[in-house]
């Protein structure tokens, strides 16, 4: 029990857990913002201070993953999903194929829309061990346009941390659920996405990275605000951005500096993640989904010996303040999502509650 918590730990896969502090930031601004008159949520998007604001996100985004000169960030509405249909839209070559690595839901979900209008191929899958693994190779198809990967699989728990080696074929990552939460290199990137609601902030906003030279490749009759090309020169402001989900964005990122970059994100989510897998594998009444050398750092699925224990599992944890653990519907079980805002605390708090649960109902 954390009772004397008044904010519950928060185990969702998104909307996540925010940092107290930047909630509290949050409160303020929303009444007035930095001594304007005005809450962060009255700024009108082309006003200079929401301008200067949107410069600001983004130049911090691009110093806390060192982000090089030959890429552009873009910040796009219609979440991770939207990817799904701008990716291939943007990146399709007359006579090429995208090519899918697909290791979890959110992948094929990718390749499936992909299918829908472009040539798409899958270059490898896991999908007959419920994804419980990333696939160990793959094979491209004759003309791969692009090659599309997702570095975290939030639904069953894996994590690919190192980039498939695919040579001069632009290399497309899904980075939605382990985004900012350990160093990358960007260069090798094509185009690098996350929708922002897991660890970059509120809901209704997407980072895209995309290497510049791939953006004439999209074809003239694009639907305007489906184009990469037109929201690099518009600064993402073609149309009206979601203002607030900015402004989020940028006080998270003030608190991932604040609180040492992308390599202590890295070592806190190691450190909160080891806990809970190693109580895991200590103990035989749980039972984790990944395998060992595939696991999440974010996203850590598990089971109870039966499916009528994962139910008592969830509505105990959640009469003890942890909240939002029961695992997606298509794997069932129990998913503890811990991204980078989350504390050690709610890790120790969550081991301790696995503790006491296995031991009052050990058969
Ligand atoms: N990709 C990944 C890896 C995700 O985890 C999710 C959502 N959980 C999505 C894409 C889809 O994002 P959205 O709901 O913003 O469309």
């Amino acid at each position: 029990m954390n009772a004397h918590r008044e904010r519950a730990y928060n185990f969702t896969a998104g909307p996540a857990y925010f940092p107290d502090e930047v909630i509290r930031t949050i409160q303020n601004d929303l009444y007035d913002f930095r001594g304007t008159g005005l809450g962060v949520m009255e700024i009108s998007h082309r006003a200079p201070l929401f301008e200067e604001l949107l410069d600001e996100t983004t130049r911090r985004l691009r110093a806390l993953l060192a982000i090089p000169a030959s890429h552009e960030i873009i910040w796009a509405t219609g979440g991770g999903t939207g990817q799904f249909s701008m990716v291939p839209m943007n990146l399709s070559l007359p006579g090429h194929e995208g090519n899918y690595f697909v290791a979890g839901v959110w992948a094929e979900k990718a390749y499936q829309e992909a299918k829908r209008f472009s040539p798409a191929h899958v270059a490898a899958t896991s999908a007959e061990s419920r994804f419980a693994s990333i696939p160990k190779s793959f094979s491209l198809s004759a003309k791969p346009a692009f090659f599309h990967y997702t570095s975290n699989n939030t639904i069953v728990g894996t994590q690919q941390r190192e980039e498939p080696s695919v040579g001069e074929i632009p290399l497309v990552c899904d980075a939605s659920s382990d985004i900012l939460s350990r160093p990358i290199d960007v260069a090798k990137y094509g185009v690098l996405y996350a929708c922002a609601q897991k660890n970059l902030g509120p809901a209704g906003i997407t980072a895209v990275i995309v290497r510049r030279d791939l953006l004439d490749r999209a074809p003239a009759d694009l639907p305007i605000l489906m184009t990469y090309k037109v929201l690099v020169e518009n600064k993402s402001l073609y149309n009206t951005i979601p203002t607030f989900p900015i402004y989020g964005v940028n006080e998270v990122l003030k608190w991932v500096e604040r609180n040492g970059g992308t390599a202590e994100m890295e070592r806190r989510s190691i450190e909160r993640s080891s806990l809970v897998y190693e109580f895991i594998d200590r103990h035989s009444f749980y039972r984790g989904h990944a395998e060992k050398s595939d696991r999440s750092r974010m996203n850590l699925s598990f089971f109870c010996p039966t499916p009528q224990l994962d139910a008592l599992f969830i509505k105990e944890a959640e009469a003890a303040n942890l909240k939002g653990i029961a695992g997606h519907k298509l794997l069932g079980g129990m998913r503890a999502s811990m991204y980078n805002a989350f504390p050690l605390e709610g890790a120790k708090a969550l081991v301790e509650f696995m503790k006491g649960f296995s031991e009052r109902h050990a058969q």
